[in-house]
């Protein structure tokens, strides 16, 4: 049979996918299935796409294109090097290299594509796209719409009637879209947002904090000089990745500049926090195109089914917080979101090849994993609000940081619970571990950084550090997924314990105890220690360090089977709380 590979031809990046035994792929070359859309010369005057011309854009600006999907359907003509191209023969070089990559791997001539192209390109953009297939010697079987091809790559099997939102945030352009699937065929029912939005321009307000903390601290306006503001951009693109799992970022430019014969470094430490407070307003005019393509599909947020995340930015935590609260449950990301629509575009392919209900091989956590923190549920003050880290239907391997505070000055420790669950308050799910983390004395405020790191084989590893004092602690969680199912979250419970009570599987470094979950001590200790936890903020600063001491006696006894002296702490411990009210 003939192949037909699907190729999703996008403004920063492009792939091509195909059908591999009954499951659509992506076609990777040296591990990477993207391809930079680029297209250069290089010194020898050949022309190179992808990764090598990105990597000379730098150096070579002039010799390099970027971002030609831009211009497809306009008349523009392209100088690179001594020749001029038109936006169709620059894009046919990229879909060129695609598909010599598909051949490579197929070991077959490839010679017809599906190609996939943003809902709101005009028919003139449309013509243009074909053309450029065709100048790359690919006939050009079907244009499908870039949200078709994504809610193709989730609902191919799926037989209901779906509405389905796809947010797309890609390096430079922003779509959302509303789509409905009925019996295997796909509409666009609207579509909107701005085409010049995206991750760079998240990189660029980065790079402006770092020239006014060049500014502020060496006097020197770096903002005119292309080849310091190009090593900036890099540097923070990296940050404002990091960033998306870890609460913190630090940006180190050795040698980023030179002032008076002296060279200037540049070390700077980026918080999440503190890049979110940059970008919301431009997160929220995405919203706000969310309420526009909801209004322009006459459906309400309760009508939507599925919210499906596509283009790397909507990695920033903050994008699935956002459409979350706004739509009331949580957007799917467990396809590549970089991949997601060339996996639709390898989908339809697959469709135009005779082949039906292709799947696609996905690796995802079932569960939400998290921590429990001092907040609020329902505006209502709590000790134990779930904050989740790692959100059910990630992609695996998935890996999360979070950062946290103490609560008061001179604090000794803190209590590090690692819960499984979907409940807003933590003692609604289920406690897989709970780790005394002793701190050196900090003031009130000091950060605490946890970080879950969760692979295929359902390890879950977390680590706590003192930020200040570069402290840390390691647990490791075995089968932290395979051990549960849907039922009663009491047999849940039940079962865990008897599993917990036989294991030997915690590894355990770092300088802290572990204080294995409830089914080692018994319920009445644990009941007041759950309670003393919950007092815990409210107490006189002397009673709270008694309080984690005796906390300590307690489990201590009971782990050596002293129950006499643990029946002694426990009425210790209970005078306390009488007394603190
Ligand atoms: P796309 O156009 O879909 O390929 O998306 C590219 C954009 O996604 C670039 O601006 C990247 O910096 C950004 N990006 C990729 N991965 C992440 C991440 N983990 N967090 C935030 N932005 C990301």
């Amino acid at each position: 049979m003939e192949p037909i590979i699907g190729i999703d031809l996008g403004t920063t990046n492009s792939e091509v996918a195909f059908i591999f035994d009954g499951v659509v792929d992506v076609i990777s070359e040296n591990d990477k299935g993207i391809v930079p859309s680029c297209v250069g010369l290089n010194q020898a005057g050949n022309v190179i796409v992808g990764l090598e011309a990105f990597n000379q854009a730098l150096a070579a600006p002039e010799k390099t294109i970027l971002s030609v999907k831009r211009l497809m359907g306009t008349a523009q003509q392209i100088k690179l090097g001594d020749s001029v191209f038109s936006p169709q023969e620059i894009s046919a070089f990229i879909l060129k290299a695609l598909k010599e990559r598909a051949e490579k791997k197929l070991k077959k001539p490839v010679s017809k594509a599906v190609i996939t192209v943003p809902a709101y390109f005009t028919d003139a953009q449309r013509q243009a796209t074909r053309e450029a297939g065709e100048i790359a010697g690919l006939q050009v079987i079907r244009i499908i719409n870039e949200p078709t091809a994504a809610s193709l790559a989730y609902e191919s099997s799926n037989p209901e009637t779906r509405r389905i939102l796809v947010f797309d945030l890609g390096g430079g352009t922003f779509d959302v879209s509303i789509v409905k699937i009925e019996k295997g065929v796909v509409e666009v029912l609207s579509s909107t947002g701005d085409n010049h939005l995206g991750g760079d321009d998240f990189d660029w307000k980065i790079v402006e904090r770092l020239a006014q903390e060049i500014q502020a601290e060496h006097d020197m306006d770096v903002r005119k000089d292309v080849t310091i503001m190009a090593r900036l951009k890099r540097s923070a693109e990296k940050a404002k990745i990091e960033l998306s799992a870890a609460p913190f970022s630090v940006i180190e430019e050795d040698h980023i500049a030179k002032k008076d014969g002296r060279d200037i470094h540049l070390s700077f430490e980026l918080s999440r926090i503190e890049f979110e407070a940059m970008i919301e307003t431009d997160l929220s005019r995405t919203m706000e195109s969310v309420t526009k393509a909801m209004k322009d599909a006459a459906v309400l947020p309760s009508a939507i089914e599925k919210i499906i995340l596509v283009g790397g930015s909507t990695r920033i935590p903050m994008v699935s917080d956002m459409l979350e609260k706004k739509i009331g449950h949580l957007p799917h990301s467990e396809i590549d979101p970089d991949l997601c629509v060339a996996v639709g575009a390898g989908m339809q392919a697959a469709r135009e090849m005779g082949m039906k209900g292709s799947g696609v091989l996905i690796d995802v956590t079932p569960y939400t994993f998290g921590t429990s923190a001092v907040g609020e549920i329902n505006g209502q003050p709590t000790e134990t609000k779930f904050i989740p880290l790692i959100r059910r239907n990630t992609k695996l391997p998935a890996r999360k940081s979070e950062v946290f505070e103490t609560m008061y000055d001179n604090q000794k420790a803190v209590n590090v619970q690692v819960c499984q669950g979907e409940a807003p308050d933590a003692l609604d799910n289920i406690l897989l571990g709970n780790y005394l983390f002793n701190l050196t004395d900090a003031p009130a405020g000091s950060p605490i950084v946890l970080n879950f790191d969760l692979d295929l084989n359902g390890i879950l590893k977390i680590k706590a550090i003192e930020k200040t004092s570069g402290k840390e602690i390691n647990a490791v969680i075995e089968n932290a997924m395979s051990r549960f199912s849907d039922q009663d979250l009491v047999d849940t419970q039940n079962r865990i314990n008897g599993i917990w009570s036989g294991k030997d599987n915690e590894t355990i470094d770092g300088d802290f105890e572990i204080i294995d979950s409830a089914d080692q001590l018994p319920s009445k200790y644990e009941e007041l220690i759950n309670r003393a936890m919950a007092k815990i903020s409210e107490a006189p600063e002397d009673d709270r360090d008694e309080m984690i001491n005796i906390i300590e006696d307690i489990r201590d006894a009971a782990t050596g089977k002293r129950w006499e002296d643990a029946d002694a702490s426990c009425a210790e411990l209970d005078d306390i709380l009488f007394y603190i009210g």
